[in-house]
Parts: C-alpha cells; structure tokens; sequence
C-alpha cells in the first residue's frame, strides 16, 4: 500500500520549517522539503513551536497554509523556553545522549517545565487529529508527546523518530526518572533510530531496566499488554536537489572563491554548528598535531573550519566557543608566514549552494564528531566531489553515518594522532584509490536519500494495525 493513499499526515516537532523555504539542502532543508512534499501530497498538518514567547501561555493556534500544508504553531512563555528548551532538552538530554554526563545538567525545575510543555503541545495538537490521521513525532524535545496524546483519548497511529544517539544504558540510568521517560515511549507505535547502535542500546535498557521482551526479527519490544516497533533507519540528505544548487551560479562563485584563495595549497574543510559534540577543539588538536609531525608539510595545506553559532543562551556553548578561538588562534600564532594562515576559522552560515560549491573545492572533509546521530555534512562533501577527481573524506568512527559510510578514512575524533595521521594519508591518496572509495561512498548517498528515509518510515508507521 502507498503511505500516501491513506490519511492525513501529522508531523510534530520542536520548531516547524515552511517547506516553501527552502533555504538549506542539508538537515533542516532537506527534511523540510521531503516532510513538506508528504504534508502536501496529504493535505497534512505541520505542528510545532513558533519561536515566538508571549507572556503568557494561550494555546492559540496560529495556522497558515504552505502549498497544500498547513502550518500550526503555538507561542511558549519564557519560563517555558528556558526551563523545555535551554534547560531540559539542550542542557539535559542533548548532552547526556551525546556521552557528554560531564556538561549534564539535571535540574529538577527543567525537568518540570518540559512535562508541562509536553502537556500544552498534546492539548494544543490534540483537537487538530482526526481518528484515521497518522502521526508523526520528532526528537528529543518530545519524547514523552505520544504518551500524552494517549492521554487526551487518541488511537491514531503514532511513530516517534530520534534524530541523536541514543546513550548506553549506564548512562542513561543517570537521568532522574529515566524509567518514566523510557516507558513514555513504549506508547508510540514506532520509534526509529538513525543506526543500529542506538537501537541496539534501546532494546539493550528496555530489556535490563523495564524487563520487557525483545523480537529483533520482527522489532518488536512488549511490556505488558503494549507492543512497540523499534527500528533503524538512517537519514539521507535530499540529493537531487543537492545537485541542482550544485549547477547554480552561487555555487560555482563559492568554488572558485575558496580555490583562488589558497594559491596552489590543497584546502580541507569542516563544516559544524558550534557544539562540543562535534570534535572542534579535539579537530584542531589534531591537525596541530599533523602540523607537529609533518612541519616541512604545513604549506601544503589550509583549513576552512565553517562554524556557525548554535545556541548561545546555553553556557557550555559559550565556553567552546572560546576554547576553540584561542586554540585557532595559537595555531595560527605560531604557523602562520605573512602569506600564509593555516586555519581559517569562519563564524557564520553559508548556504547549501555555497557550501556546495566549498566542498568540490575541498581536497579532504574532517568530519569528527565526538558522537552524532548521524551527520549530513559528510554526505553533502561526498554527493559534491568530481567524480574525475574526488576528495577524501575523513570521518569520525563515532557518527551514526560511519555506519554506511564504511569507505571514509575512518578516525578515532579523540585522538590527535590518529586525525594526524588520516591526514597524511589522505594528502598522499592515490587518484584511483580515492575515485575507488568515492564510488562506493557516493552510490549509497545517492541510494539512501531523506526521501527513502521517509518513505520507509512512514510505509512501517502505516502498516501497523489500527
Ligand atoms: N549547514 C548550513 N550552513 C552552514 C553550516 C551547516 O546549511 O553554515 C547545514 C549543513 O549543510 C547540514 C546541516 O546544516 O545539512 C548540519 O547537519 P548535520 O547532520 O551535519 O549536523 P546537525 O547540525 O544536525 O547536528
């Protein structure tokens, strides 16, 4: 059966994208774009937070339509935006689910806050969902919503998707009233994970903590009288559209941009949002290192580290923020000639069609992230290379898409001399073994796009008994 001969589609998550605004390629664009041609193809609904806070919480709804969509939102308060999203979900959750107890905040008030906005997104939602609408939850933010929607009466069809790890168990046993959280979930009917390794570690805590039975055959996890489908299914990037701003004129001006500036030295690009999830001070580690190594190769070479700001209330943010300025900037200190700057550290967002065309002019990637769910930026560099003449993708063993992407020089992010070394190797890489790696790494991108990601979410969600 084709998901969308069937009902109503409604998608839920923290923040809402307008899929008209197709800004990005990347995580934000190229789910908006593939969540937002199902929305219209169903003449679904997309429910989220506005971003906007009023004084005091209403529960008005705000809608409007986007190309057959509609596109509902709520206002928080303050109090609610501090205590759900600053506090619980970006300085609890993200942190713990990223291996990161050490940054960990765990606050009783924010743990509050974050029931009580679970609490008005279900009263808000509820009254929009038809009985035969299909509903579908996104992220950590939301964890506890399906049960909720249980609460207020629904028996719709209700898939969960988490787009971070998720932790091991002895981790995860460190947040107050995991068993709550964990068993909040067991009301969805499907929960997705991007790679086996965190499903593995959900069904490895359901079973040790909760006592439920596992099928892995079918995915099956029963606790009582509930049975719940766990999955993996690992997010692609939106490829052919990918491509198209490949041929725009922004792309091809950011290309030759980057490749006029390094006069002849081979460039190698980072692309993250500013997060100590994502290896940046461990990154520049390791390139000093290579730089240590390898002196007489120093002018072989210029690192692009694109780095936008993410979450700037949250002070761990703040604080990697300056670590990594000071670490560029002593690199930079002690390698640089009055021609030549090694690390070129960048503060602000590009565009996917810059970014693009940066990545074709980038002879290596270092994506090393200490952990991810899946990372999108070393599928981009790879569905942006020439195929005549591919670049070599260095990535992290500990990023959901290590999993696929198994023809990346593979790095242990933690260690300087590992980086250093996947470096060397992959400066000195041969053409045919880098058009060889690229093949097999560009057939799955191209394969294993967010649009089949949907697609085999939603065709599982839909074939669940009523
Ligand atoms: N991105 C962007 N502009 C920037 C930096 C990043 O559009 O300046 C996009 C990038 O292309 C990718 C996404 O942001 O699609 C990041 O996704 P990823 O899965 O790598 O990491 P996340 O930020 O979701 O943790």
């Amino acid at each position: 059966m084709e998901y969308n001969s069937l009902g109503r589609l409604v998608v839920i998550s923290n923040r809402v994208a307008i899929p008209k605004a197709r800004g990005a390629a990347g995580a934000q664009g190229g789910l908006a774009s593939a969540l937002g041609a199902a929305l219209k193809k169903r003449k679904g609904i997309w429910f989220g937070w506005s971003g906007q806070e009023v004084e005091e919480f209403t529960g008005d709804i705000t809608t409007h339509e986007s190309d057959g969509a509609t596109i509902a939102t709520i206002d928080l308060e303050p109090q609610d935006v501090e205590e759900y999203y600053n506090g619980y979900a970006n300085s609890t959750l993200w942190p713990l689910f990223h291996y990161r107890i050490d940054l960990t905040r765990f606050e009783r008030e924010t743990g509050m806050g974050y029931e009580r906005v679970n609490d008005r997104f279900a009263d808000s939602v509820a009254p929009l969902i038809a009985p035969d609408d299909v509903v579908w939850v996104h992220d950590y933010h939301l964890i506890p919503l399906g049960e909720r929607l249980r609460q207020a009466g629904l028996r719709n069809r209700i898939g969960f998707f988490l787009h971070i790890p998720w932790p091991p168990t002895n981790l995860i046993t460190a947040l107050p009233f995991h068993e709550r959280l964990v068993k909040a979930m067991l009301e969805y009917d499907l929960i997705g994970f991007q790679c086996d390794e965190w499903l593995e570690s959900f069904r490895y805590y359901c079973r040790k903590e909760l006592g439920a039975k596992i099928d892995p055959g079918s995915g099956e996890i029963t606790l009582g009288d509930r049975t719940v489908i766990a999955r993996s299914y690992p997010i692609g990037i939106d490829y052919e559209h990918f491509m198209k701003l490949g041929e725009s004129k922004e792309a091809r001006h950011a290309e030759r941009r980057l490749t006029g500036s390094t006069r002849g030295r081979k460039a190698m690009i980072g692309v993250d949002r500013l997060d100590y999830s994502k290896g940046l001070p461990e990154r520049i580690d390791g390139i000093s290192r290579f730089f240590d190594n390898y002196p007489e190769r120093v002018e072989e070479l210029v690192f692009i580290q694109i780095a936008p700001p993410s979450r700037e209330e949250v002070r761990s943010y703040k604080d990697i923020r300056e670590l990594l300025e000071q670490k560029c900037g002593q690199i930079n200190g002690a390698r640089s000639e009055v021609d030549l700057v090694p690390i070129r550290y960048v503060n602000k967002g590009h565009s996917a069609a810059e970014l693009f065309g940066f990545y074709r002019a980038s002879k290596i990637a270092l994506v090393t992230p200490l952990r991810d769910g899946m990372n999108l930026v070393a599928k981009e560099y790879v569905a942006a290379q020439d195929p005549e003449d591919p670049g070599v993708l260095i990535l992290s063993r500990f990023a959901g898409a290590a999993f696929q992407l198994t023809d990346a020089v593979l790095v242990n992010p933690y260690s300087a001399d590992d980086i250093s070394h996947a470096i060397r190797i992959a400066l000195d890489m041969p053409l045919e073994e880098r058009k060889k790696r690229w093949k097999k790494l560009h057939r799955g991108v191209k394969g294993e796009t967010v649009q089949r990601w949907m697609n085999r979410f939603l065709k599982d969600l839909n074939a669940i008994p009523a």
